[in-house]
């Protein structure tokens, strides 16, 4: 008999983004006329710059020769994007880096979710609350976070991350935390960390042995030079701190898939025996069984991004979406809406007016201005109260919805 792996039965099966969809087809049903902006989902919207689409192009051609073909690639990643990663990534902010701590992926989302595998299933793992659903669902798939009751996992960790605190989550209290998620510019606050706040949480790392796992999927939209884009740029982050990047937000890969994720050597974790194991070797052999590494044409239009070109013209469209950020949160605030994030993070994070609940607000704001927005409640417990709106829309849709909602709201 296959017996199902029970975990996965523990998961709640309405999933955040389903839920939106329903909801709005349920208005599209009632209001077929309508015409509906969405500023929900986290998807870019911009098309390719043309240095990654030259050199997908001269890829695709190398591939049509016999001399140019490559068939399975090292499953860490071609080395000429290791280096220029090496360069560009960390030696420009003067991390340094070996090659082999470097591992080119299909995205963010596969790492950070399969990165659990290699930790003891009853590791005690602490996350922010809000937070990108992923870390929570991943560790529950193999019977890490106990049951879920009052929508919480009995054994999570939640870190609430709220205006009430400023959105910098306190070092844990009581029974240590022995695996910890930090996603810095963070969604879907939309507010970041810095350096000080975040060498608290590596020194409490390295004082309780934890281990950080940290998403840096938002690097490239900060705007602040004294905000670190890497947890490496913090003394001591290389003996406890796995980072996970991505070109998706970075560069609009969300339909090329490659990111990379940094595990350098010096971070080790316990047997019961007191024995130290390097996390880099035992990631390389899990990757080399499970995972084929990324496309040579997806790796090669990433390393694109690194030329004095590519650079230039990616962040061209980070500063189009840091526009649409700015708009909306001075539109928003005119009307009095108090708002978060937005600054070094494309995402706006609003508190909703008159104690309203997440989806009571979103339902009004989709009724009233047919506008799409996130409701925070879908990130985790702390986020009731507040909705995310995001900055990868266009300039034109994002300034008619900016109408819309003043309209609607001046109305009522
Ligand atoms: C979008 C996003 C990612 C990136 O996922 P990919 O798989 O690289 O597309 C990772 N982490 C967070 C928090 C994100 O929002």
């Amino acid at each position: 008999m296959a017996l199902v792996n029970t975990h996965f039965l523990n998961l709640e099966n309405n999933y955040l983004f389903a839920d939106i969809a329903k909801k709005v087809n349920a208005f599209r049903v009632v209001h077929p006329k309508a015409d509906v902006i969405s500023l929900g989902i986290g998807d870019v919207t911009r098309p390719l710059c043309t240095a990654v689409i030259e050199a997908m192009r001269r890829a695709t051609e190398e591939m049509a020769t016999e001399q140019g073909f490559h068939g399975y690639g090292p499953e860490q990643g071609y080395d000429f994007l290791r280096e220029a990663i090496l360069k560009n990534d960390f030696r420009s902010r003067g991390v340094r880096l070996d090659i082999d701590e470097i591992f080119i992926n299909d995205g963010a989302k596969s790492d950070t979710g399969n990165f659990q595998e290699l930790l003891h299933w009853d590791n005690f793992i602490g996350v922010t609350d809000p937070i990108y659903p992923v870390y929570i669902d991943s560790n529950v798939m193999i019977g890490r976070c106990g049951n879920y009751r009052n929508d919480r996992w009995t054994n999570v960790r939640y870190m609430p991350i709220t205006a009430e605190n400023g959105f910098v989550p306190e070092l844990p209290k009581g029974r240590p935390v022995d695996v910890i998620y930090l996603c810095y510019p963070n969604n879907p606050t939309g507010t970041v960390l810095t350096k000080p706040e975040l060498r608290k949480w590596v020194n409490y790392a390295l004082k309780n042995d934890a281990l950080i796992l940290f998403d840096a999927a938002y690097q490239a939209y900060i705007r602040d030079p004294q905000i670190p884009h890497s947890i490496y740029e913090i003394r001591g982050a290389r003996k406890c701190a796995v980072e996970f990047r991505s070109y998706s937000k970075t560069a609009g890969f969300t339909g090329m898939r490659c990111g990379y994720t940094v595990v350098p050597k010096e971070v080790t974790v316990a047997t019961f025996e007191g024995e130290r194991i390097p996390l880099n070797q035992l990631w390389l052999r899990r990757q080399c069984t499970k995972f084929n590494g990324a496309s040579y044409v997806s790796q090669r239009a990433a390393e694109a991004i690194y030329t004095e070109e590519g650079k230039q013209q990616v962040q061209e469209t980070i500063d189009y979406y840091m526009q649409n950020a700015l708009r909306m949160r001075s539109v928003l605030e005119r009307l009095g809406y108090e708002c978060y994030g937005g600054e070094n993070a494309p995402y706006i994070w609003m508190r909703t007016p008159d104690g309203m609940s997440s989806w009571q607000f979103f339902e009004a704001l989709l009724y009233g201005a047919n506008v799409v927005c996130t409701p925070g409640v879908g990130f985790g417990p702390s986020g009731e109260g507040y909705v995310r709106f995001t900055a990868f829309g266009s300039h034109e849709k994002t300034e008619e919805a900016l109408e819309r909602i003043d309209k609607w709201t001046q109305s009522h």
